[in-house]
């Protein structure tokens, strides 16, 4: 396959942080030119705007958009339109619809539509579904603590209604968790902290459960300082499993485990590359799908304002 000619959409941290890097590495990609209100990449041709940007440079196939979810539709509907395969940072979209429309137009455009799920490619769950598969769970305990401050200094968008608040992160514990599971789950109940200053919540309380009866508790919080904690515990007939970093560390039974050496965003161009080529989408809403009924059934808590 001759390599993709890309562009990207959004030049802010993720998309130089592990898009660029992973591009770079990858023999099936070409990045021919950015798109960004404000940012370019150096030795680049860089538009202020993705319509610009397919305009000007019409050879691009395929665009990665990494701006923040209440905008990316509209990117992604002038893409697909124009017949380029879209991948989309997460969360895919700012509302379920949205994406669902999305999905419909790429299908009638016969191009790829890859709503990425970056954390499912971390090198512990494979391990853990794998193992899931033949020990059934019999308790799930999901710990996503971090210090927002830290990790999203000066992000705005991420405050504002559809920016998701604590989701933003948690979104990514949903996403390991649906990829685990070998039953869909299902929210029973759950409390959403809304700081009163703000449109997005700063930490949620989750009960999940599905078809056996299994208790999946998931705790978000933004106000972590000191240790950080991107943690799910699961306990099975045959030991617990232990994930730790996101992903990147697991323990069965206390005994750390040998994982796969590939990064997430590695193994997200390696798979967007596969579906391109053979033809296939890939978008699983269910992480978004849980996201969507918290705030649908979840309780509503208004905590002091929180000041960036
Ligand atoms: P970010 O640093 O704020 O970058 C997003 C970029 O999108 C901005 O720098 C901005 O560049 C552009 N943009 C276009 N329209 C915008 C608008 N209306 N408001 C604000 N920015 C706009 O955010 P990020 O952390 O890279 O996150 C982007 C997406 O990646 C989110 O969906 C996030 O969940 C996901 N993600 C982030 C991380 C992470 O660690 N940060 C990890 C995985 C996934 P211009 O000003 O040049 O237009």
């Amino acid at each position: 396959m001759t390599a993709i000619k890309l562009g990207i959409v959004g030049v802010g941290k993720i998309a130089t942080d592990q898009h660029l890097p992973a591009i770079a590495a990858n023999g099936d990609f070409h990045l021919l030119a950015s798109a960004s209100r404000n940012a370019s990449i150096d030795g680049l041709p860089g538009f202020t705007s993705i319509d610009e940007m397919l305009a000007r440079q019409p050879e691009i196939e395929a665009v990665a958009l990494c701006m923040p979810p209440q905008h990316r539709y509209q990117a992604a509907h002038a893409a697909l339109t124009a017949g380029k395969h879209v991948f989309m940072e997460k969360p895919p979209g700012a509302t379920l619809s949205e994406v669902a429309d999305l999905e419909k137009l790429a299908q009638a455009k016969g191009v790829t539509l890859f709503a990425s799920w970056h954390s499912r490619h971390a090198p512990a769950v494979q391990v853990m579904k794998s193992f899931l598969a033949k020990h059934a769970p019999s308790k799930v305990e999901v710990i996503w603590k971090e210090d927002v401050r830290h990790w999203h200094p000066g992000q705005e968008w991420i405050w504002e209604a559809g920016g998701l608040g604590v989701f933003d992160p948690g979104i990514n514990a949903l996403s390991i968790v649906t990829e685990i599971l070998p039953n869909a789950m299902f929210l029973k109940s759950g409390v959403l902290e809304f700081p009163a200053n703000r449109d997005a919540p700063i930490a949620a309380d989750l009960r999940f459960t599905d078809a056996t009866g299994l208790a999946v508790h998931a705790a978000f919080d933004w106000r972590q300082t000191g240790k950080q904690s991107w943690e799910i515990n699961v306990a099975t007939g045959a030991g617990e499993l232990r994930m730790a970093d996101g992903g990147a560390k697991l323990w069965i039974d206390g005994v750390a485990q040998e994982l796969p050496e590939e990064g997430e965003y590695p193994s997200l161009y390696r798979h967007f590359a596969s579906l391109v080529k053979n033809g296939q989408s890939d978008v699983d809403l269910s992480p978004l799908r849980h996201v969507a009924d918290a705030f649908m059934l979840g309780k509503r808590k208004e905590v002091e304002a929180f000041d960036s």
